[in-house]
């Protein structure tokens, strides 16, 4: 095991010269983004950034995300990742938390940036200046030393820092390709922003590549867009999200069929069985693989590896981890009760920025989840977004899983409303498909008679679109703001 800078310099010869990453409209070779990581590589040295600092990326995803990334880790530095959709206030906050020395960005965001940016951060619009000097080789990093700062999802708050290290993102890059890479399947594409935790572990996880990798690079998502790359491509896997497979049945996929697709991997926030088990009805031969991570463990924790996945689970842990549900009262629980989720292992985080090292310990991730008697995780929700309704428990997933499977339902959002009576009332906000004709009322109906008589949702609001985070992910905390 080495540091990333170490890995990324060895990846970069591993296979020679190749057409390595699609993107706007044109091949992008190995060697042509090895060269501008090390020209990058010096001018992050040039520009001053020293061993430990942090070097903030907000980019809109494209092959300069992965190079300033291994610039930045072939310099010594950690790399902040920020969500290109992230707003002022949060730029604001994670650069002057974690005392960025400079900034990365793309030109469409740099006016965001350079608002948010505190005095004597350095501002780089795109690689163009800093790849202008000479190459640099690699500054010495030890393998438990700081390799990113990457900001929690924001999810259920103010996004937290986090500090991962070159080990623990070695080892989970490591084994996340492992563990889903299937001999000869090389061609993935990427919908998922690279500056997100899930985009980041994709990046370390193709470092490790034993066969010659070609990912098809996408700005942003678009599902009208991914089916059609992907199928020009005709590529073999793909990295998504929940959010990104709803949209995509939304769109007539039995016109666009795409039988070279062997897998999607897809994590970062529940999926429901019967959007799965839909997705692969109408795109045969495509299998969904879902894993269950968060920021503070390296991004990934889990993975249903292909031939022995099972549909509902995110699958086992990943090498390295170990999973154990606890009761309430920090117990073990039975295996499949229902408890929270806690994860050991080397990946874990060093701490929270600006917090002390955790050194080891337990996690605790928040999430309510159980184990089945082979090991295999089933998340159920998030611990704080649990609806108490009357004195019995309501998983906010559930109601949003029933809602989801009406043919006119294209995403749906659940929380609890306070009720003075109750503690508190299920309410559902309901996106639905153009010229849709169901009622509020129906879906009230149709959740009763799924869910029986404490769970279904008194309410259901139709909206245009149901909110989500940066993150793509389902945004409960402003449809809380909505009561
Ligand atoms: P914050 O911690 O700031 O509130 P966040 O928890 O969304 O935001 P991330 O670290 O990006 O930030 O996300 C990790 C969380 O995402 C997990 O704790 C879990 O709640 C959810 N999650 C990830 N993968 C899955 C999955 N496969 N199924 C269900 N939930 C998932
Ligand atoms: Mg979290």
């Amino acid at each position: 095991m080495t540091t990333l800078g170490r890995l990324a310099e060895e990846s970069w010869d591993r296979f020679g010269d190749h057409d390595a990453v699609f993107y706007d409209d044109a091949w992008h070779r190995r060697h042509t983004l090895a060269e501008r990581a090390r020209r990058v590589c010096g001018g992050l040295v040039e520009a001053g950034v020293r061993p430990g600092d942090r070097v903030a990326v907000m980019m809109a995803t494209s092959p300069e995300v992965a190079v300033v990334y291994q610039a930045v880790w072939a310099a010594g530095a950690a790399v902040l990742p920020v969500i290109a959709l992230a707003g002022p206030d949060e730029v604001r906050h994670m650069l002057a938390d974690s005392a960025a020395t400079a900034v990365v960005t793309s030109p469409e965001l740099a006016e965001t940036v350079r608002a948010a940016v505190p005095g004597g951060v350095r501002v780089f619009v795109g690689t163009g200046e800093l790849a202008a000097g000479a190459e640099h080789g690699l500054v010495e990093r030890d393998p438990g030393d700081l390799a990113a700062v990457m900001y929690t999802g924001g999810t259920t708050g103010r996004a937290k820092g986090v500090r991962l290290s070159h080990a623990g993102l070695w080892h989970v890059g490591r084994a996340v390709f492992t563990t889903s890479h299937q001999e000869g399947l090389n061609l993935g594409i990427v919908p998922v922003p690279l500056s997100h935790a899930y985009g980041l572990i994709v990046t370390v996880a193709e470092m490790h590549a034993t066969e010659p990798q070609q990912a098809v690079l996408m700005r942003w998502f678009d599902p009208g867009e991914f089916l059609a790359l992907a199928a020009a491509h005709r590529v073999r896997f793909g990295t998504v999200v929940p959010t990104m497979l709803r949209l995509l049945l939304a769109e007539p996929l039995e016109e666009h069929p795409l039988p070279d697709l062997a897998y999607l991997t897809c994590g970062a926030a529940p999926l429901g069985r019967d959007t799965l088990l839909e997705f692969e009805r109408r795109m045969p031969g495509t299998q969904i693989l879902e894993g269950y991570g968060m920021t503070e463990t390296s991004a990934v924790a889990t993975f249903n590896p292909p031939g022995r996945r099972r549909v509902g689970s995110v699958g086992l842990p990943l090498p390295g981890y170990s999973l154990t549900i606890r009761d309430q009262d920090g117990g073990e629980a039975e295996t499949g009760d229902v408890g929270e989720i806690c994860v050991r292992g080397r990946s874990l985080m060093l701490g929270y920025w600006g917090e002390q090292d955790v050194d080891g310990g337990e996690l605790r991730t928040g999430d309510l989840g159980l184990l089945d008697d082979d090991g295999y995780l089933y998340v159920v929700d998030r611990k704080k977004d649990l609806i108490i309704r009357g004195g019995f428990n309501v998983f906010p997933r559930d109601v949003e899983d029933a809602l989801d499977r009406h043919p006119d339902v294209v995403m749906s959002g659940v929380v609890g409303r306070a009720d003075p009576k109750l503690g508190e009332e299920v309410v559902a906000f309901v996106q639905l498909r153009p010229g849709a004709e169901v009622s509020a009322e129906d879906l009230v109906g149709w959740a009763r008679e799924r869910l029986g008589r404490v769970r279904y949702p008194r309410e259901v609001r139709v909206v245009d679109s149901i909110p989500v985070t940066g993150a793509l992910k389902l945004d409960r905390r402003s449809l809380r703001a909505q009561l």
